[in-house]
C-alpha cells in the first residue's frame, strides 16, 4: 500500500489480518519510569544474590549457544522446590507464555473460556489472542467464586487466580474443588503470589487429569526480566502445554539464574517473603487509619478501595510513587461498592518506600479535594 494514501482505519486494520484479532489491544498500563515503582508487584528488594551471580559470570559464554530445547535441568530444580516429579513440570517465557500456550493447548477457537471478575486482565486478552470466547463469571460479594456459576458457562477452560490479581483474596481449597468437580474441562489456577499465600493447590495435581497449577519467579524470586514461568500438572497435561508452547522458550540467562535461585536463595526467599507478610499488615493497617476499607490479602499487594483511583494514581506518581490505579472494577463487594469500583493497588516493599507510597497518596487526595473545590 502506498504510505501516502493510508488511513487511519487502513493502519488499524489492514486486510490480511484476522477478524478475532481486531477487539484485541495491546496490554498498556502506565509503564512511565517512577522513582518507587509498586505498580507491577515485582520483588522491591532486587534480586536473590545467587541467582545475581550466576548472571554476572555466566553471561558471555552462554549467549552464542541454544539454550535447552525444554529447560530439562530447570524443571528438575523446579520440581524438587515444589515437591513433585520433574515430568510434572512445564517451565515458558514468564507464566504469561505458560497460560498463553495451555489456552492455545486446551481450547479450540470459538470455545469459552471462564475467567473470574474482577482477575488477572491478561487472560481475556490471551483468550481472544487464542480465537477463544472468554466468559467473565463475577466473584461473590467474599471474593469467593461460585462453582455453580462456573459450571453453568460449559467452559473448555476454567481459568482460577488464587491469590487473585488485583484484590488479593485466595479462592478457598474447596471452591476450585467443588470447580474440578462440577466442570469437565481444565481448570488452571494461576499462583503466581503462592509465596505469599497460606495455602496451594499444587497436591491436588497428582490426583486430577484436569488441573493445572501455573507458577512465576517473576514475583518472590524477584526475577520479572528473565521471563521464567512454570506450571505443574499430571505428565500427560504439561505435555500438551509443552507441545503448545514450543522449543528455546526459556534463554540459557535464565534457566542458569532460575536454577541458582531455586537451588541457593531459598533463605533470601523466605526471609523477603516474611516482610511482606509484616508490612502487608502495616500499610493494611495504615489504610484503615484514614478511613479506607482495604481488601484483607495473601499477596504482596494491598488493593485499597478509593474514589478517584486514577487522579490519585496520578498525583502519586508526581511524587515519585507508582501505584496502579482500576478505574472500573466489577464492583462485587461492599468495599468497591462504596468506590464505585475505583481502587488503587500497591505493591509491598521495604517500608521506607510504603511510607513514602502514604506519603504521597496523602498528599494527592488533599491535592484532588482543593481542585473540586471549585466544582462544588
Ligand atoms: C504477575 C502475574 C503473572 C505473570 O507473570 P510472568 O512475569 O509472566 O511470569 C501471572 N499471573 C498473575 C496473576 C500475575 O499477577
Amino acid at each position: 500500500m502506498d504510505s501516502g494514501t493510508m488511513t487511519a482505519s487502513s493502519v488499524r486494520r489492514p486486510a490480511v489480518t484476522r477478524e478475532c484479532y481486531a477487539p484485541i489491544e495491546l496490554y498498556a498500563p502506565n509503564r512511565d519510569p517512577a522513582g518507587i515503582d509498586l505498580s507491577d508487584n515485582t520483588n522491591r528488594w532486587g534480586i536473590p544474590p545467587a541467582a545475581a551471580r550466576t548472571i554476572r559470570e555466566d553471561m558471555v559464554e552462554r549467549v552464542t549457544r541454544y539454550p535447552d530445547l525444554y529447560a530439562s535441568s530447570l524443571k528438575r530444580a523446579l520440581a524438587a522446590y515444589v515437591g513433585v516429579d520433574p515430568s510434572m513440570i512445564v517451565t515458558g517465557c514468564g507464566s504469561d507464555d505458560v497460560l498463553d500456550s495451555a489456552i492455545r493447548a486446551f481450547g479450540e477457537p470459538g470455545d469459552r473460556i471462564a475467567v473470574p471478575d474482577p482477575s488477572f486482565a491478561m487472560v481475556p486478552l490471551f483468550a481472544r489472542m487464542n480465537a477463544l470466547v472468554p466468559r467473565a463469571i463475577p466473584l461473590t460479594d467474599r471474593y469467593d467464586l461460585s462453582a455453580a456459576a462456573v459450571a453453568g458457562v460449559e467452559a473448555r477452560i476454567t481459568y482460577i487466580c488464587s491469590p487473585n490479581n488485583p484484590t488479593g483474596t485466595p479462592i478457598p481449597r474447596p471452591t476450585i474443588e467443588a470447580v474440578l468437580a462440577s466442570s469437565d474441562g481444565v481448570v488452571i489456577v494461576d499462583e503466581a503470589y503462592a509465596e505469599f499465600a497460606d495455602d496451594s493447590v499444587v497436591d491436588l495435581t497428582s490426583a486430577s487429569a484436569r488441573l493445572l497449577v501455573v507458577r512465576t519467579m517473576s514475583k518472590a524470586f524477584g526475577l520479572a526480566g528473565l521471563r521464567v514461568g512454570y506450571a505443574i500438572g499430571n505428565p500427560a497435561l504439561v505435555a500438551e502445554v509443552e507441545k503448545s508452547r514450543g522449543p528455546y522458550k526459556v534463554s540459557g540467562i535464565a534457566e542458569r539464574a532460575a536454577i541458582a535461585a531455586l537451588t541457593e536463595d531459598a533463605d533470601w526467599v523466605r526471609a523477603h517473603v516474611a516482610l511482606v507478610r509484616t508490612n502487608r499488615d502495616r500499610l493494611s493497617a495504615e489504610f484503615r487509619r484514614r478511613g479506607i476499607d482495604p481488601i484483607p490479602s495473601a499477596a504482596n499487594f494491598v488493593l485499597a478501595p478509593v474514589r478517584g483511583a486514577e487522579e490519585i494514581a496520578r498525583g502519586m506518581r508526581d511524587r515519585g510513587v507508582a501505584v496502579r490505579p482500576f478505574s472500573q472494577l466489577r464492583a462485587v463487594s461492599p468495599a468497591l461498592r462504596a468506590t464505585g469500583g475505583s481502587a488503587i493497588r500497591v505493591s509491598i516493599g521495604p517500608w521506607g518506600e510504603l511510607e513514602a507510597a502514604l506519603d504521597a497518596f496523602d498528599h494527592a487526595r488533599i491535592e484532588g479535594r482543593e481542585e473540586d473545590v471549585p466544582c462544588v
